[in-house]
């Protein structure tokens, strides 16, 4: 990275948090490079103790099936992320109830952390669009097991969701951060909610 995607200056450098990194050094501007991240977003819907999946219409990977999920874009909370994922994706209305699971995968030169979230279904039938999704459907986890090309971390996740109580992992709380860190915090159980 060369020139400040903030202001369009020359980029210098700056010893920060032990390193140096390409930095702007343009008074009041203050932006720094920590390198590249994404965030992204799965959702677990689980009806009838079945779960969603999707068939991608799209490579890498066209005809593998995963849970629906995507990118969280610039500015948007993650919540909302995964609620549309879902929608755009497969056709369900859901919405979060908590935490399944998180992965940060490591491919240099970028990194993506994605969290996946456990999601109640509260209308519609699945529905792929041809394009993207040439597939959709709720199932189970046999039916699951004996399907082809079903991408390992959606295996993961949903045996996991199925082994793992609602509630009984991380929780989501809306940030009592607000000023500084608005959106969402990840808390593990909380003290005195323990359960067997
Ligand atoms: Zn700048």
């Amino acid at each position: 990275m060369n020139f400040c995607p903030t202001c369009g200056a020359k980029l210098g450098s700056k010893m920060d948090g032990g390193r140096d990194r390409p930095a702007c050094l343009v008074d009041g501007c203050g932006f720094v490079f920590y390198g590249s991240h994404s965030i992204g977003c799965g959702g677990v819907v689980i009806r009838d103790n079945k779960a969603l999946l999707i068939q991608r219409g799209i490579n890498p990977n066209r005809g593998a099936w995963q849970i629906p999920g995507g990118y969280v874009e610039a500015g948007e909370e993650i919540l909302p992320a995964v609620e549309r994922e879902v929608l755009e994706e497969a056709g369900i209305v859901a919405k979060v109830k908590d935490v399944v699971g998180i992965r940060h995968a490591t491919a240099a030169p970028n990194s993506n952390v994605y969290v996946v979230f456990r999601l109640e279904p509260v209308s519609g039938e699945p529905r792929f669009d041809g394009d993207e999704t040439i597939g959709a459907g709720y199932f189970t986890w046999e039916e699951i097991e004996n399907m082809e090309g079903v991408q390992g971390f959606s295996l993961w996740s949903i045996r996991r969701a199925l082994d793992t109580p609602e509630g009984a992992g991380f929780m989501l709380h809306e940030s009592d951060m607000t000023r500084q860190r608005p959106g969402w915090t990840l808390f593990g159980i909380k003290e005195g909610d323990h359960r067997a």
